[in-house]
């Protein structure tokens, strides 16, 4: 069987309700996708069991829906393939890759960029450890994203990561690399605050000698002071009936307003015709929108 030319993903946090930022990520994968004749998954992101909330996984998937939003296939939980995991952390242990880390969040917050690899040669305390991966610091990680343009990162700045955590849960960044190559993703288009993190990722999969996806990484939104999109908009559910209006608003942030015609259109009649104009969207995007006063 050959496999797809294009296999794209929106892999959300069930931590809550989908957020405009979300929606923006899900409507430029999806976008990204159908315009090349792509499949496009579903991956909830639910390995932190402190921080999902119950219910948000299914809320999350009635929004997708209702915006018109269809994924292929099954939705894959990463609560469900922790084996998968926990053999890639056992690969890089053989391969030499891990060193047990028992350094607590608060003394490394005074640090300014990355690990100082304080536990490299041994764990400074007994007892429970997280487990990192030992980055090459001499190496830049540089790729071609595909809406940011060229992008460099050093990894001597963004330091060892952890893999696994002092309460034995994997990290997002060892899970994102193995289910992205075992689900066959070729594109990995998300929110522009993940841009960093694609040095560790690129890092993992090439000790893990996984397939390396193209990247293309979307505008993060912002609040008019600079922060963080706020609480209050984050916390907001989108709203159902409001979701030809929500996905304009988004197709016009990605430089794609939809025409006066389309004005009250549902949802997916929009999105219908953005993918047949996704080509003609800038080629590229800026990392970050500045959002208008609520
Ligand atoms: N689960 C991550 C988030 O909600 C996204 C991961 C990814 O797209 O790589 O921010």
């Amino acid at each position: 069987m050959s496999s797809p030319a294009y296999v794209g993903r929106f892999a959300p946090s069930p931590t809550g309700s989908l957020h405009l930022g979300s929606l923006l990520a899900a409507v430029g994968s999806f976008l990204d996708a159908r315009s090349h004749g792509g499949h496009w998954l579903v991956r909830m992101e639910d390995l932190d069991r402190a921080r999902v909330v119950p219910g948000s996984a299914d809320a999350i998937l009635r929004t997708l829906e209702a915006f018109g939003l269809p994924w292929d296939g099954e939705v894959e939980y990463q609560s469900r393939r922790t084996h998968l995991y926990a053999q890639a952390l056992e690969s890089l242990r053989s391969a030499g890759r891990t060193f047990e880390c028992s350094c607590a969040r608060r003394e490394l917050a005074a640090e300014d960029s990355g690990y100082p690899g304080t536990c490299r040669e041994g764990p400074r305390r007994p007892g429970a450890a997280a487990i990192r991966f030992r980055i090459d610091e001499r190496e830049t990680i540089a790729f071609e994203d595909r809406f940011q343009g060229a992008i460099a990162l050093a990894l001597d700045k963004l330091g060892d990561v952890i893999v696994r955590r002092r309460d034995g849960v994997f990290a997002y960044q060892l899970a994102v690399v193995v289910d992205d190559a075992s689900q066959g993703i070729t594109d990995v288009v998300r929110g522009a605050d993940l841009l960093e993190s694609t040095g560790w990722q690129i890092a993992l999969r090439r000790a893990l000698r996984l397939r390396m996806p193209r990247h293309a990484h979307l505008p993060l939104l912002l609040e008019r002071s600079g922060g963080k999109l706020a609480k209050s908009r984050r916390a907001a559910a989108l709203d159902a009936r409001q979701a030809g209006a929500e996905v304009s608003k988004v197709l016009r942030l990605l430089g794609l307003p939809p025409p006066a015609q389309l004005a009250g259109a549902p949802p997916a009649s929009l999105l219908e015709w953005a993918a047949g104009r996704w080509s003609e969207r800038p080629a590229r995007l800026p990392r970050q929108i500045v959002l208008e006063a609520a």
